[in-house]
């Protein structure tokens, strides 16, 4: 058999970002060889990342939600765990059956793909190494989709206690103490499952909040929820170092009231992720990287190599799944003539904590340092049918107008499904819709979607589920 290829395009990397643009560029008449290191297609987002975290997700939520409603008259014996079972769930019926989906719909498309670690060896060719020996792939465009990995603090020492996203979504074992070091996306929503598991959760955050990049009051009635289910949540706090004893991890913190030391059984590592820029030959073919390793694009998602292009973690923030798919079909469209380019400006970010958060377009913090004059509704969910009948009644929408436009300009919302809710504004703020316009679309009833429409009749002026007196 040859070990040498050829397609019109090839990808490197089948992250949801990867194989979206293989996608496109075959159902667009290309010939396409997708290169992934992992057995499966999928990336980190299906194989360790987003829907495996998603899952035990509903898991946690179901937990809650069983002992919530005896309140309401309802009750069940104290939910147990079978943690085989949940792993096989997990692996097989979630995470095995998309990625065998997407390997079908590969298959379909009369896509190759090449199992194996690809490198460029040149600005036409790349070399795949696998278990079947080395592959030469020659390309005439090709896609860059190499995602990212987790950061590591410097410093600390190796050991299997010392956790990352990844092996924390494995469940070797539930720890009686977890330290979650890093109180953004990974820690909050792994602080969440493995609560819900029936570990003590302590989360550090450096910074002085949880989830830096949302609003301080949307973070709040999660804040609050998570501080009844956690041990301990300590903002403002850094962890000077780890020393692994024979039966406990011995970690020392500095907060706001000194330093201190904790013995926990694990440590989760969530402090952000880095770009894969090392060890894929970027290097020999002289691809222009920014000082923190992202590879520069322009609006096509070219880099400097015209026929190269890059998309999404590796490229730079925001490292969101939904933003790489949609740059892969970008690349993918340049590729094959149409006048496609990517808009950055409405990326929506959910934190699938329970409650979730999620906010598109500008936050009010944003607003405020952009010097941006704006009209703010905020619905409380308290006044909304839907969440008094589902009990949960804490969130809110709020919705951020621009004074001299009068368009959507930003959503943030707090409750059950924000993460769902928020695509209706996602939608507004693309098409320019302002808060007539918002307030006058009839928003089934009863539903939380409600909460969208009421924060924008508020500005509106024609709010009738609140009771707002005259200026
Ligand atoms: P993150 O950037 O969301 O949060 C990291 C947090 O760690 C920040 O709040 C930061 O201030 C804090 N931090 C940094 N250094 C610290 C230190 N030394 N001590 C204490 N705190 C420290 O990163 P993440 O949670 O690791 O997630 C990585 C990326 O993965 C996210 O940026 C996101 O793009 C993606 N992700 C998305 C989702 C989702 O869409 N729901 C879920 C998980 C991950």
């Amino acid at each position: 058999m040859s070990n040498s290829f050829h397609a019109d395009v090839v990808v490197l990397g089948a992250g949801p970002g990867g194989y979206a643009a293989a996608f496109r560029a075959a159902d667009l008449g290309k010939s396409v060889i997708l290169i992934d290191k992992d057995e499966t297609l999928g990336g980190v987002c299906l194989n360790r990342g987003c829907i495996p975290s998603k899952a035990l997700l509903h898991l946690a939520r179901v937990k809650s939600e069983s002992s919530e409603v005896q309140n309401f008259g309802l009750t069940f014996p104290e939910p147990e765990w079978d943690l085989e079972a949940v792993k096989q769930w997990k692996n097989e019926r979630v995470v095995g059956r998309l990625t065998k989906g997407i390997a079908a719909l590969a298959k379909a498309r009369k896509v190759q793909v090449i199992t194996g670690s690809g490198v460029f060896t040149s600005p036409t060719s790349i070399e795949v190494s696998g278990t079947e020996g080395a592959k030469i792939v020659t390309f005439d465009d090709a896609i860059i989709a190499v995602g990212s990995h987790p950061t590591k603090i410097p410093g600390f020492p190796e050991d299997p206690r010392i956790m990352d996203s990844t092996s924390a979504l494995d469940l070797d074992s539930i720890p009686e103490n977890l330290l979650i070091i890093g109180g953004g996306y990974i820690g909050l929503e792994m602080g969440t499952i493995y609560s819900a598991l029936g570990s003590n959760v302590t989360v550090v955050e450096f910074m002085p909040n949880l989830l830096p990049g949302a609003d301080a009051d949307v973070v709040k009635p999660l804040e609050k929820r998570l501080k009844k289910e956690f041990a301990s949540i300590q903002t403002g706090t850094k962890v000077l170092g780890i020393e692994p004893q024979k039966d406990f991890l011995e970690v020392k913190i500095e907060g706001k009231s000194g330093p201190e030391t904790m013995q926990v059984d694990k440590v989760l590592v969530a402090v952000g992720r880095r770009p894969n820029t090392f060890g894929n030959g970027f290097e020999n073919i002289g691809l222009d990287i920014d000082d923190r390793g992202f590879i520069k694009v322009n609006e096509k998602r070219q880099t400097n190599l015209p026929h190269v292009y890059a998309i999404g973690d590796i490229t730079g923030d925001p490292m969101l799944a939904h933003k790489a798919t949609h740059e892969g079909k970008v690349a993918a469209e340049v590729i094959c003539g149409q006048p496609a380019a990517f808009d950055v400006s409405i990326i929506p970010a959910v934190i699938f904590t329970d409650p979730e958060i999620a906010w598109a377009g500008l936050t009010e913090t944003q607003a405020k340092e952009q010097g941006i004059d704006y009209d703010k509704g905020v619905f409380p969910w308290s006044a909304s049918g839907r969440a008094l009948a589902l009990g949960r009644t804490e969130g809110f929408s709020k919705a951020l107008f621009d004074k001299e436009t009068g368009k959507l300009i930003g959503m943030s919302i707090v409750g059950t499904n924000a993460g769902d809710l928020i695509a209706e504004a996602v939608l507004a703020m693309e098409m320019g819709a302002d808060a007539e316009d918002i307030s006058l679309i009839i928003h089934p009833h009863p539903s939380l979607s409600e909460s969208v429409g009421n924060a924008a009749e508020i500005v509106a002026g024609s709010i009738t589920d609140l009771f707002a007196p005259k200026k």
